[in-house]
């Protein structure tokens, strides 16, 4: 009998999975002491993060893009393209759809893939609430391509104003959801409105740019401290963009969104940005644990509540703890959550590889949470070690740590050095380049 390697198989590489795989990889992929496959059903890699600014151009996502297949070369494991569709626990087999071609021709067929130990982390979409109109009329944040779509949408808008005749045509946009997303989007379009004005496209003058945020609660950023909320409010007042809150959209048609109140908000271009949701296809999967929203129930190991070897982590998992009240927390969809998991997943799984060690027991740490303002600002609290407590930050401060989020990420994937000659190159990079992406 052939003495197999331990085989690891890590389906999603994002904020969470990208970070796992690298790490699995140095530790046990380089000694051949497991076999790490990463799945992704995207070739390269982008920080989910960042798509509201590739939405609104300021961010060129082709120059922050990272290659799988060279990541996975650099970091000893193996990387396949493919989209997870089928889960089969007895032979502990995933299912890979086939893969097409843009004519529709089949380029990979259905594929299985073995595992011992399982780590889904694919992720979370919009949730839309099955809003009637949402998928026709409604442009989402989901990935780079539906942000480059957002982009592209918002450019030919300029293109068409500029090419008619009008005398000062308006542009509507309205953004469903006053999160982090929808609001960190807003500030974004009205730098873009500003800039595209700059760069010659000024038919549409940036005061006729209406940006509205339609929210489903008393005020934004629900989710945040109240007085982060009332900053953030202020600042996108300042800016001209309208909020309005204690509003349900009830149906999204091409030339606007009518409310359950019975108001009428017209929109020329139309912005998911309410609530997530795990894939579909995760929906009771092999007869595991999953909630309303799909996301897999997970055990404070990460593990499956059904099936130990299967982990869940990031958006798509349901993780439970309690606090030291014993109260119950629920772990937020965020980077920051996917992040820690993935580095107490990964202590687990070498100590299990290498000494037969019993998994880890995760607790999460939240130092904080930062909206970005665009050029404009940036809002946020921070907790724990740095400040010693919680407090509020503003301005270039806030910024600054707001941008440090993406550069740990990138410490992660590439370490200190590379990232410091990112860094480098990105500043570079800035005297050469436009503010905005024009294309
Ligand atoms: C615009 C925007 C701004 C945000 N800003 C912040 C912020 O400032 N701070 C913060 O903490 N969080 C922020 N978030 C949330 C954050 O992006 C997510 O919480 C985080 O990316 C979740 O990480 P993850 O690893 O679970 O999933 P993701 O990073 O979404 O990665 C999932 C991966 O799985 C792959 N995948 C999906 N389905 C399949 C399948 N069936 N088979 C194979 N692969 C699959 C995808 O291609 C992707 O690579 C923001 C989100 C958005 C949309």
């Amino acid at each position: 009998m052939t003495d197999q390697p331990h085989n690891i198989v890590i389906v999603g590489g994002g904020a969470g999975g990208l970070g796992l795989a690298t790490k699995l990889g140095k530790k046990l992929g380089k000694k051949k002491k497991a076999h790490i496959t990463l799945v992704d059903a995207q070739k390269t890699h982008f920080w989910k993060p960042l798509l509201h600014e590739v939405a609104a151009g300021s961010l060129n996502a082709f120059e922050d893009e990272l290659s799988y297949l060279a990541q996975a070369k650099w970091n000893h494991f193996q990387f396949l393209p493919g989209r997870m569709s089928g889960l089969n626990r007895d032979n502990k087999t995933i299912t890979l759809a086939p893969i097409y071609d843009e004519t529709g021709e089949e380029v990979v067929p259905e594929r299985n893939l073995e595992y011992d130990d399982l780590v889904i982390c694919v992720g979370s979409t919009a949730n839309d609430f099955n809003t009637p109109g949402a998928v026709d009329h409604c442009l989402f944040l989901d990935n780079r391509e539906e942000a480059e779509r957002v982009h592209t949408t918002l450019l030919n808008h300029y293109l068409y104003a500029q090419a008619s005749r009008e005398a000062s045509p308006e542009l509507n946009i309205a953004i469903i959801g006053a999160g982090a997303t929808g609001v960190e989007l807003a500030a974004e379009l009205h730098h873009a409105a500003i800039e595209l004005a700059r760069y010659g496209l000024d038919a549409i003058k940036p005061n006729k740019v209406k940006i509205t945020i339609i929210e489903g609660s008393d005020r934004i950023l629900p989710a945040l401290p109240i007085r982060i909320s009332s900053s953030v409010h202020k600042q996108l007042q300042k800016m001209g963009i309208l909020i309005q809150t204690n509003q349900l959209v009830s149906e999204i048609t091409n030339t606007g969104l009518k409310t359950k109140s019975g108001d009428i908000i017209a929109s020329d271009l139309s912005i998911w940005a309410a609530g997530i949701k795990a894939p579909a296809f995760l929906k009771d999967i092999a007869g595991l644990e999953t909630n309303r929203i799909n996301q897999l129930l997970v055990k404070p190991t990460l593990q499956s509540t059904l099936d130990d070897h299967i982990y869940a982590l990031g958006d798509c998992a349901s993780c439970t703890l309690k606090d030291s009240n014993d109260e119950p927390i629920t772990i937020p969809p965020r980077a920051q959550a996917a992040h820690q998991q993935a580095e107490l997943l990964a202590k687990s799984l070498i100590g299990n590889v290498l000494e037969g060690q019993a998994p880890l027991t995760f607790t999460y740490k939240d130092y904080g949470s930062l909206i970005s303002l665009s050029r404009f600002s940036a809002v946020g609290n921070l907790m724990g070690a740095i400040t010693g407590g919680d407090m509020m930050v503003e301005g270039m401060m806030a910024k600054m740590f707001y941008i440090s989020l993406y550069r740990m990420h990138q410490v992660a994937l590439f370490g200190r050095f590379r990232t410091g000659s990112l860094i480098l190159k990105d500043f570079i990079g800035k005297t050469t380049r436009p503010h905005l992406k024009l294309h």
